[in-house]
Parts: C-alpha cells; structure tokens; sequence
C-alpha cells in the first residue's frame, strides 16, 4: 500500500481577491485519502460571509483591469495557465490520486493533461470568435455585440476534479467573466493550486476566486444576488436544487448531469475492439464517469461469446494502490459513495442479479474503499441496477434480440447523456444512432472527444451544452446594435 512519503498533506484554504484566506469562523473539515483513510489536511468550510467575500472581488474585478484588457494578452495569460498547469504535472497529478483514489498514470494523462488543454483550446478559440451581422436592404445594418456575462459560478463535482474546473473556468475567463469555483468538498485539492497557478500566470486579483465547503456553500453562490450565471456539473437531484435556488435572480444555467449509459453492441460488431473498449468504458475511473456505459446491451447471437471474453478481461484488471502503475482500478471517492455502490450490489442479489465478476469489496485491503470491477447478468429492465446511476465499478449486461426492442429499453430512461453503438453496418450506424435520446453518441468508439464539439445531456441529464461555440456563448452576452443607414 501506499508508503508513508505518499502521505502528503495539504490545507485548503478559499482563494479570493489573490490571496488564500480561512474562512471568518476557521471552521474546517478533514479530506481523507480513500485509499488509505488517513487525513490529507484540513478544508476550509465557507459560509455566506465568505461568498459575498469572493462574489464581490469577483465583480470588482470584473470592471478592472481585466475587462480592458487586450485580446491577445487575455489569450496569452490563459495559455499560460496550461504551461504552468504542465510544469507543475507531476505534483498535481500526485494530488489528484490522492484525493480521488484513482490510478497515478490516469490522473497524468486524462485529468491533468486534459486540464491544460482547455486552457489551450479556448486561448486559441477566443481569438477567432466572431459574431453575427445582417444588412437590412439599405434601411439598416444589424450587428450583434459580445460581452462577458459578468460574475459566474462554477460548482463541481468529485471525479474528474482538475479537468471537469478547467473545462469551466478556461471558456469563463476567455470570454471576458470573472468567477467564483466552489470545488467538490470530497476532492478539493487540484482546485485549490489552481489559484496560485492562475496568480502566477497574472491573472489580475479577484477575476478567479475559489470558496471551498459542502453543499451550503455552493447553495449560498446559486442564490446570490449579484452571481450572473451558474455552470454546474453534478448529480441531477442537485441541479433541481440549484435551479429553485437560481430562479429567483434568474440566473443564466448550464448544467452537465447523471447519465445510466447504454452501450449497443450488435452480433455484426469488431469484437476484439468492441470488448477492449467496454472493459474501458465500463471500469475506467473506478467506472467514476459520468460517460461510462453501465447498461450494456448484446444482440444475442454475440452475447454468449461477448460475456465469457467481457469477464474474463475484467476479471484481469488489477484492483489496487493508486501509485501502483499495475493497478487499473484505484479506490472509490470516499466512504459514502463505497456504502452507496455496496448498497448496489446487495440491491442486485435481491433482484436476482448474477454476478459474473465481483460483486463485494476487494479483497486484501486493510484500509480503503475498494470494490471489484462488477458484472451482473439477470436483471430486467425494471430493475434499479439497470436504471439508477450507480456511478462505480458495476455495469449490467442484458441480450436483445431485435434493433426496435433495444432502442425501446436505451430510450426507457430519464437520462440522456451519451451512448456507444457497436457495428460495422453503416446504415445502422447513422440510422440507429440518430434515434437514441442522448446528447453524445459514439460509433464504435468511447471517449473520443473535440473540443469543438457540442458536449452535454438531453432529459435530466443537462442542461444546454459545453464546448467551442457552445462554452463561449453560454459565457457570453449578446447585445443587438441597429444602425440606421
Ligand atoms: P453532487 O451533485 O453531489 O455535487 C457536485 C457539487 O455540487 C459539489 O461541489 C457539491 O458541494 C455541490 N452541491 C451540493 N449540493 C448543492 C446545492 N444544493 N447547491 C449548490 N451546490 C451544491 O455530485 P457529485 O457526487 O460530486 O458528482 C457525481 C455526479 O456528477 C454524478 O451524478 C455524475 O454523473 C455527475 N457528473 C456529470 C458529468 C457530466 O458531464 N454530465 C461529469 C461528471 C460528473
């Protein structure tokens, strides 16, 4: 297990107007390794005190220096917070296993790597956007004048911490806004660098602030008078919660929600790739993403095969110590979400669920939330496995016999995040495709992303969509000018 030098400790504290502050009462909370459950460090828990605090560096700001501020340079202190985000990898990455329990090697080369590019990608992209123009016969001409929303929040969540903050806050600060990060409470550590990272960049003071604490905290920014607009990424019951509290000051929204993904795999699929990338898909992260396929479904010709080659690689993937580079499967986040997936998992059995690989808490560990990369067989499609998000190790695998029964049991969901089909028909491939309710659908691929590209959930899984265009107008505003000719 881990030694003792891995142990690193770290407070964290707000970030507001430049400077690390406590909050007024020093009320702190404990951030516990969920691979050892030692203490990290201590949190800093923020009230309304502390909001206002940043909320109101953050407004000033806003009509400083920063909103003045030439393009190019704007766009260069953002690059430069990629390089200094990749200079200062290794520690980072470091921190990011710590807090979240994941393999070392995915912290580098999917959080931390991934967190620098979106800074890259919209230092690059804000120096091309444009906006519309019309000519009105010879009555008038017609253009549309950008702006910055003006204050924005930025709320997240847990598994994807470094990247899933940058995605947000790099397209906020391109596009002219100041903000405020409330990080999750369970994994506030990368979050907290990021601060000094974007002083050292020279992000004027008060334009990033950060206030860290539990739900309260991030309730305390969604209802403030004087926030313009929330992006938030996190559990669908919370984005109601933040929608009642936003509607009062009819903030504007953006919201990355739960998925229960379905992936498709018809009987004409590349089988090889097909099982390499649902091992992936399915158990990546601990299976802590909200893109993993946890509703697999085989046409049944394939299902037989498919199931015996599917277990018998996951029953390979090495569960254990995150700065171990064998393991393939770290700890769960914390303590509750380990009792909510085991909870699952006993949900399963009373269904009458068989389990294929796992199904109970890795063995060998003293300490530590680990849970066996999970395959259940069985179920129907009533039953809450299959329909609830369980967001860790466990995916459900279930035969189908026709395209119209498949697509019934994909769309019979709330949710609506993203989906992977498996063939090699092209006709299926656009045609199938098309008609799943989801706001990402992959062909014979998991993961591969553009940032260009529209990213977000239809039903309750979200909220309008992020990426290129779609991250720089949500931080924009838009103001119609008429020039009489
Ligand atoms: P969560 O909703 O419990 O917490 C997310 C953040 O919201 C935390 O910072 C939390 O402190 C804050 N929060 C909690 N209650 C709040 C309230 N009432 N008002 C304002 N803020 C509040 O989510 P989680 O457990 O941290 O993350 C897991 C969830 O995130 C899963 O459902 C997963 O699918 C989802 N997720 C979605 C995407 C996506 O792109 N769609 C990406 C990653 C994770």
């Amino acid at each position: 297990m881990q030694t003792e030098t891995k142990q690193k400790v770290m407070d964290c504290s707000h970030f507001i107007n430049g400077e690390y502050v406590q909050s007024s009462n020093a009320k702190t909370f404990e951030n516990v390794n969920p691979a050892t459950e030692t203490v990290l460090g201590n949190i800093a828990i923020g009230g309304k005190q502390e909001v206002d605090q940043a909320v109101s560096a953050a407004r000033k700001a806003l009509n400083g220096e920063w909103k003045n501020m030439p393009l190019k340079e704007r766009s260069n202190i953002i690059r430069k917070i990629g390089d200094l985000i990749l200079e200062r990898k290794d520690e980072l990455a470091e921190l990011e296993s710590l807090d979240t329990g994941k393999p070392l090697w995915l912290s580098q080369k999917v959080d931390i790597d991934r967190a620098a590019n979106n800074f890259y990608f919209f230092a690059d992209y804000m120096t091309t956007v444009g906006t519309e123009a019309y000519e009105q016969d010879d009555l008038a001409i017609h253009y549309a004048k950008r702006r910055p929303v003006g204050v924005v929040g930025l709320i997240n969540p847990w598994n994807l911490p470094l990247f899933l903050m940058t995605w947000k806050l790099a397209p906020a600060l391109a596009a002219g806004n100041t903000a405020v990060m409330k990080p999750s409470e369970v994994t506030p550590m990368t979050a907290t660098v990021l601060g000094e990272i974007c002083k050292e960049a020279g992000v004027p003071d008060g334009v990033v602030n950060m206030v860290h604490g539990f739900g309260e905290t991030g309730a305390a920014l969604s209802s403030h008078e004087d926030v313009d607009a929330i992006a938030f990424t996190g559990e669908t019951i919370t984005g109601t919660e933040i929608m009642k509290a936003a509607a009062p000051t009819l903030k504007k929204l953006s919201f990355e929600l739960g998925g229960k993904n379905p992936n498709i795999i018809f009987a004409d699929a590349d089988i090889e790739d097909a099982i390499e990338t649902t091992v992936r898909s399915s158990f990546i992260n601990q299976g802590e993403v909200c893109l993993c396929g946890s509703r697999i479904y085989v046409e049944r010709p394939m299902y037989d095969e498919f199931l015996d080659r599917f277990a018998e690689k996951t029953k390979a993937l090495v569960v254990g110590d995150p700065f171990d580079a064998d393991t393939k499967v770290g700890a769960l986040v914390s303590e509750e979400h380990y009792r909510k997936v085991l909870g699952y998992l006993d949900i399963a059995k009373e269904e009458g669920g068989t389990f294929l690989t796992g199904g109970k808490a890795a063995e060998g560990f003293d300490k530590g939330f680990f849970v066996e990369p999970t395959i259940i067989t069985g179920l129907g499609k009533d039953s809450r496995c299959v329909r609830e998000e369980i967001f860790g190790p466990v995916v459900t695998v279930i035969p189908f016999d026709t395209e119209e029964e498949v697509l019934e049991q994909v769309n019979d969901t709330h949710y609506g995040l993203s989906a992977s089909v498996w063939t090699s028909n092209v006709k299926r491939a656009t045609g199938f495709s098309g008609k799943i309710e989801a706001g990402i659908v992959w062909v014979n691929t998991w993961f591969l992303r553009d940032l260009r590209t529209p990213f977000g959930g239809m039903k309750r899984s979200g909220l309008g969509r992020e990426g290129g265009s779609h991250s720089f107008d949500f931080y924009s505003e838009l103001t119609n000018i008429t020039l009489k000719m």
